[in-house]
């Protein structure tokens, strides 16, 4: 499979390229050049695998010039040995929504579906190539432990993890903080997520500086991530054996709920995805009306989603253009002038495929409280702002990505209902661990200079 930038066609990329930079070099993310959609006759092959054949089946659409399928299939296996439910994800009901429960993993996020894999392929990279690579990404809380878990101590790797000072919650920080491997480093930055991130991204882009550490990216543009999150999507729907699927995606960076278009483009029968935002609603404002203008980024009870500019949106630009990527180019320069009203014809193409609600912080609150008195499910608030979205929207029968584990949100629980949530034995550890952690400037230049003085 051969994969493009959405900003020009001009170069072609290899599964191995894409996965180990992040980010084209012309600033845009990269998309395969075709895809492969399987028929209704192809998915009824599909629907009694298991999560991890399933997985290879899915991946292997994308990585086959990279990873055979027999490699890819122990690779992924590995992955996943490290989750607590045996099919990886688990399914549950809350009233008449589904819960597609996905924090079972090592960190207790759904992040953790993709990094453990992510991992795993760096280490298989590496042992065929005689190289060193340095990890640098930005976290809004959980991309970042969920990383750090799946690199820790594996050789010829250091990972950098940029998260907002003071600014995602306790349980979150020591997740990656606590860690002791030496190839491990936590920068606190003094700023919010939108700054973390631009500043990786501006380093990526310094092209001298980039190379010259052998820079790599986990963070959510990255393609291997969105393809290993397409797979759950396919699970739940096998599972639940219905006709068509629609699915509530708490979204932040848009990641996640582009992992479920493109499920719907390989053939999927998905009727909508609904994207979830909290006050920070750019996305949803985007989707209902057209309005993609970022405002300040508000500090919620659902952190990981505390974010204005969705990087992963420019993949859905440039599909609604018909992969035209001389105008998702153009409409990318607006956007970074935060001026882009998304025109009225291609909003109706996206209002095809999604709908969008935003919760605020009360009736992410009052979700919490509610779905507890009914129901005896302690959701976290990012849950929470999924499901408050698909009652807002009426929409009864869907699943609702639950994206975390409550007990890494306590502040929010404590808050809505007096409880939280203990973390599960083997984490308890990091409560009571010392943390290590370096606050910096939100300066690329400080920045810079920390991660070469450790390379
Ligand atoms: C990262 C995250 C999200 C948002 O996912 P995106 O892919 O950024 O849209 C939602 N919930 C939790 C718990 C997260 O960690």
């Amino acid at each position: 499979m051969k994969y493009i930038s959405t900003r020009s066609k001009e170069k072609e990329y290899s599964f191995g390229e894409v996965f180990l930079k992040g980010l084209a070099d012309d600033g845009g993310l990269y998309v395969p050049k075709s895809l492969k959609k399987y028929s209704k006759e192809e998915l009824l092959e599909l629907k009694n695998l298991n999560y991890y054949e399933l997985s290879t089946e899915i991946i292997s659409q994308f990585s086959s010039d990279f990873i055979s399928r027999e490699e890819l299939s122990s690779l992924i296996k590995k992955s996943y040995s490290t989750f607590r439910e045996k099919n990886v994800v688990k399914i549950s009901n809350i009233g008449d929504l589904k819960l597609l429960e996905l924090f079972h993993g090592p960190t207790l996020a759904f992040k953790d579906v993709a990094m453990q894999f992510i991992g795993n392929l760096y280490e298989y990279y590496l042992n065929k190539n005689d190289k060193k690579i340095n990890i640098v990404v930005a976290t809004s809380g959980d991309t970042g432990a969920a990383a750090i878990d799946a690199i820790k101590g594996k050789s010829n790797l250091n990972i950098f993890v940029l998260h907002p000072n003071n600014k995602i919650s306790s349980v979150q920080r020591r997740l990656m903080t606590t860690i002791e491997e030496k190839n491990v480093y936590n920068i606190a930055i003094d700023g919010n997520f939108d700054d973390c991130q631009n500043i990786v991204k501006q380093m990526f882009s310094d092209l001298e500086f980039s190379k010259s550490i052998n820079m790599s990216g986990v963070n959510s543009i990255n393609w291997a991530r969105i393809i290993a999150q397409a797979v759950y999507y396919f699970y739940a729907y096998f599972r639940l054996g219905i006709e068509t699927i629609s699915f509530s995606v708490p979204t932040g960076n848009f990641g996640d709920v582009f992992a479920g278009y493109l499920a719907k483009k390989m053939g999927l029968p998905i009727d909508k995805l609904i994207v979830a935002t909290n006050e920070n609603d750019i996305l949803h404002r985007a989707i209902s009306n057209g309005d993609y203008v970022s405002k300040e980024v508000k500090e919620t009870l659902s952190p990981s989603m505390d974010i204005q500019l969705a990087s992963n949106f420019e993949r859905l630009i440039y599909y609604i253009n018909n992969s035209d990527s001389e105008k998702t180019a153009e409409i990318m320069k607006k956007v970074k002038q935060n001026s882009y009203q998304i025109e009225k014809n291609n909003l109706e193409v996206i209002q095809k495929d999604f709908l969008s609600e935003s919760c605020n912080e009360r009736e992410t609150l009052d979700i919490i409280k509610k779905n507890y008195e009914e129901n005896k499910i302690i959701l976290d608030p990012h849950t929470a702002v999924g499901v408050g979205a698909a009652k807002k929207l009426s929409f009864n029968d869907c699943v609702v990505l639950s994206t975390a584990h409550p007990c890494k949100f306590p502040d929010a629980t404590d808050n809505a209902i007096k409880i939280h949530e203990n973390l599960p034995d083997e984490l308890k550890h990091v409560l009571s661990k010392d943390e290590n952690f370096k606050v910096l400037k939100s300066d690329i230049e400080e920045v810079k200079n920390f991660v070469r003085s450790k390379t």
